[in-house]
């Protein structure tokens, strides 16, 4: 069979890709690797999806997304997709459940955690080093730990684990948080979470696991430690685009290159969420790429391109 479009990623983006695209008569195949929703599916509480007035667990959002898609006939396979062909008219796509085959693809992948590039990062990770607050929060409860960034992922950490640990450093490399202001006055209220301005971390420290940081002082130079069993660094997302760098442009950072069309440079191929260039990553703007992405879909095949 060929379909009419294949959906790598089953995020917002994808999700919404696959239901107004199914809900348009189209036949769509999904394919992800893990579950449901994607960097959402990780959330605790998503309090800024419209339609939710107590807020939503992320994880139970993507199973929401699914079976809405799932409802009007979208067909979702668990599948790594090792390669694709994007450049014949009918495109391919090779993964561990098969090849398929399909006149449109969307790329929804999405982006991953940004390490920051320590020596000891990797070896260190499931030690001590974690990505994900909601996902290992609770291996620290009671315990010190360090959330390294000062973007709106690392408050909404420093915030979380703040129920959970004894003590949390916020550690920033500037004196002003990037995060969006709605956060002060919840941070100022967090009696447990310590902020740490103009503070590089240089090096982990360990004994098998993490006991503590060593940190930079970006004014004055002078190096300090501080004592922690857990690290959890929220230094920013990089797109998820392996699959597809040689073959699509992308920007200097790495997003494929798509407008509010969501048209590759590839005819037939778009790009929908987090992986796409854009100036705010959200779920309310992914689902939006999900729903222009099948209007340009749709126009793509009716017009004879396929
Ligand atoms: P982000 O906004 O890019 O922030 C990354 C933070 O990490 C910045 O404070 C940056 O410092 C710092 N940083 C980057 N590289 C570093 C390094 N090597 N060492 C130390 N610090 C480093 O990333 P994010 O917080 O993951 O958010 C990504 C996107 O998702 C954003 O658009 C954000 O608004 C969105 N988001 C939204 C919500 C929400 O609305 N509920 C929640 C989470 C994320 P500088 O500030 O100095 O650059």
């Amino acid at each position: 069979m060929i379909y009419d479009v294949v959906i790598i990623g089953g995020g917002p983006g994808g999700y919404t890709a696959a239901l107004y695209c199914v809900r348009a008569g189209l036949s769509a195949l999904l394919l992800e690797k893990l579950s449901p929703g994607g960097q959402m599916a990780v959330t605790s509480v998503i309090d800024n999806y419209p339609g939710f007035e107590n807020g939503i667990d992320g994880f139970d959002l993507g199973q929401k997304m699914k079976a809405c898609a799932d409802r009007f006939g979208a067909k979702t396979l668990l599948a790594q997709v090792f390669s694709v062909d994007l450049k014949s008219d009918i495109k391919k796509i090779e993964s561990s459940e098969g090849v398929f085959e399909a006149k449109t693809v969307v790329i929804a992948t999405g982006a991953s955690p940004r390490k920051l590039g320590l020596k000891e990062e990797d070896s260190l990770a499931g030690r001590g080093i974690a990505y994900c607050a909601t996902c290992d929060g609770m291996f620290f409860k009671n315990k010190t730990v360090a959330v390294i960034g000062g973007g709106n992922s690392a408050v909404e950490d420093a915030l979380y684990l703040s129920n959970i640990c004894k003590k949390v450093y916020l550690i920033h490399r500037r004196n002003e948080l990037r995060a969006a202001s709605v956060y002060g006055s919840a941070l100022e209220k967090a009696e447990r979470i310590e902020i740490v301005w103009n503070a590089v971390v240089k090096k982990v420290l360990h004994e098998n696991v993490v006991t503590g940081i060593t940190v930079e002082d970006t004014v004055s130079g002078k190096l300090s430690d501080i004592a922690c069993d857990g690290v959890f660094v929220a230094v920013g997302r990089i797109p998820n685009t392996e699959l597809v760098k040689d073959v699509l442009k992308t920007d200097a950072s790495g997003y494929i290159i798509a407008d509010e069309t969501t048209r590759t440079d590839i005819p037939g191929v778009f790009a929908v969420g987090d992986v796409r260039t854009k100036p705010l990553r959200q779920i309310v703007n992914a689902c939006a790429d999900g729903a222009c992405a099948s209007k340009f879909i749709e126009e793509y095949i009716r017009t004879g391109n396929i």
